[in-house]
């Protein structure tokens, strides 16, 4: 149905489809306003396509048809292959298209910097960060794929703590388990290993772990394993629920080890790099102490560890955006209670991911109680349940949207000159990029035929 453009209402723009952009985007297009999504890849789907491993096969197409289902809209004009602060400046979108309304929903994607100086010197000599690993376990088998490529030999070493980390330990001990079963000529399934896990598979076989004769990786955390932010503790939990809480998260770790068989020391803190050759082959690490929650480190107690190569999984934050300001790893919000940037004649405000500044589940965990936990522990294959990856995002978004709407429905809306020249300026872009205008048609278009 086209946009009827005879109208006054408001325009407001998104930057990035996903979970909590497409979740945005659909509640304010039910409401009338005319809302371009600007997505820099070809398809919608985030942190969902890109950030959480491969094996959630059915939460990933459930979401992947969610973020669709939000994104086909009449009121919605979706403009992909479109990145903010590339082919659109945040200065001209706040401040110069005369939008009601700007939303940036465009998550948390870079990774916190390797906490020792120099080290982003090894990045693809030995140092792997977490999003670019996972992007390639994702995508590394589609014919089309032309991303980094990585070989993983056994042995490596995570630094961690989080739900994600617990991912890249998986991702490490599955890829070295199938290479190791593969050099044997059995093929297995990298799904199974993960449902199943590593040691049933292999019984299958006739084999254990012992018999692959493989190293299994490892993950440093800085803090106590009471401490790993597994599962949430509200503030206002007595010290006896607080402590219960804690002791579940050690449970979950526990569980983990035991279905994918990598090994785990906690209170160490990189302190050294180790290079040989141009490239980095371990780390130093040296004992921790926690004082007031934070790790402390305990002088002269370094240790040399070495490994074919170092992954750092310590968390991600928001791409700095140009204009956008910032206050440490986050935006800078006027509001950071409704996620409002700037109070202009355009209002800015940003969702999801961006808005916690974090890419992890913990934010989403809902009040660190059992429900936490039986979250984590489904995210992390550890028990049968299967639940929705999107679901907590999304009422948080929802929410967000809900602000939003407050928020313009206070401002006169646009005339209807206005709306037709931005509907024009959106539409030219979409032609630019090739795109007709019919959101299915181009997500067939765009996905490939071997996309997990
Ligand atoms: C290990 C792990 C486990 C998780 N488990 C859960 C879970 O169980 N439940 C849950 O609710 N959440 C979970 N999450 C959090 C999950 O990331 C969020 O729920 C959700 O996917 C984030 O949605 P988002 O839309 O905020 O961000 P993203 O999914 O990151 O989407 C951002 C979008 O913006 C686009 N974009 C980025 N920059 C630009 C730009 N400059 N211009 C244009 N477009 C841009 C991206 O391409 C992307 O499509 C987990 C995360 C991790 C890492």
């Amino acid at each position: 149905m086209a946009i009827d453009n005879s109208l006054a209402r408001h325009v407001v723009a998104v930057i990035g489809g996903a979970t909590a952009g497409s979740e945005v985007a659909h509640i304010l297009a039910e409401r009338g306003a005319l809302v371009a999504v600007f997505e820099q890849n070809p398809r919608p789907y985030g942190k969902i396509e890109d950030g959480l491993p491969r094996w959630h096969v059915k939460q990933r197409k459930e979401e992947y048809e969610e973020i669709n289902s939000r994104l086909d809209h009449p009121n919605i004009e979706f403009v992909p292959l479109t990145q903010l602060g590339r082919d659109l400046q945040f200065d001209d979108l706040a401040h110069h298209w005369g939008l009601s309304a700007l939303i940036l929903a465009n998550g948390a994607w870079r990774d916190r910097p390797f906490p020792l100086e120099g080290a982003d010197r090894f990045v693809g000599r030995g140092l792997i960060y977490q999003n670019s690993l996972i992007y390639w376990f994702n995508h590394h088998q589609e014919k089309s794929y032309q991303g980094t490529r990585y070989e993983l030999p056994p042995g490596g070493i995570v630094i961690g703590g989080g739900l994600a980390s617990i991912d890249v330990v998986k991702v490490l001990q599955i890829t070295a388990t199938l290479d190791a079963l593969a050099a044997r000529n059995i093929i297995e399934d990298m799904v199974k290993l993960e449902r199943e896990g590593i040691e049933a598979v292999l019984k299958h076989h006739g084999l254990t772990w012992a018999q692959l004769g493989i190293a299994p990786c490892r993950l440093f955390y800085r803090r106590r394993v009471l401490d790993m932010p597994l599962s949430d503790i509200p503030s206002d939990a007595t010290a006896k629920r607080a402590e219960a809480l804690r002791q579940a998260r050690a449970k979950i770790l526990e569980k983990a080890q035991r279905k994918y068989l990598f090994e785990f020391q906690d209170l160490r803190a990189p302190t050294g790099l180790i290079e040989q050759d141009g490239r980095l082959v371990g780390l130093r690490l040296s004992r921790t102490e926690v004082v007031d929650g934070q790790a402390r480190i305990i002088p002269h107690t370094e240790e040399e560890v070495r490994a074919p190569f170092v992954v750092s999984s310590i968390g991600s934050i928001p791409e700095p955006i140009a204009d956008i300001p910032t206050e440490g790893e986050v935006y800078r919000y006027a509001d950071a209670r409704c996620g409002l940037l700037l109070d202009n004649d355009t209002a800015v405000f940003a969702a999801g991911n961006v808005l916690s500044g974090k890419g992890n589940i913990k934010d989403s965990l809902e009040s660190g109680t059992e429900i936490g936990i039986r979250v984590a522990e489904s995210y992390l294959g550890l028990s049968e349940e299967c639940l929705s990856l999107g679901k907590a995002e999304r009422s948080r978004a929802h929410q967000q949207a809900e602000d939003v709407a407050v928020a313009i429905a206070a401002k006169p809306p646009l005339s209807a000159q206005a709306v037709a020249r931005l509907h024009e300026r959106i539409k030219a872009l979409q032609r630019a990029r090739g795109y007709d205008g019919n959101y299915r048609a181009w997500i067939a278009k765009v996905t490939p035929p071997d996309l997990q």
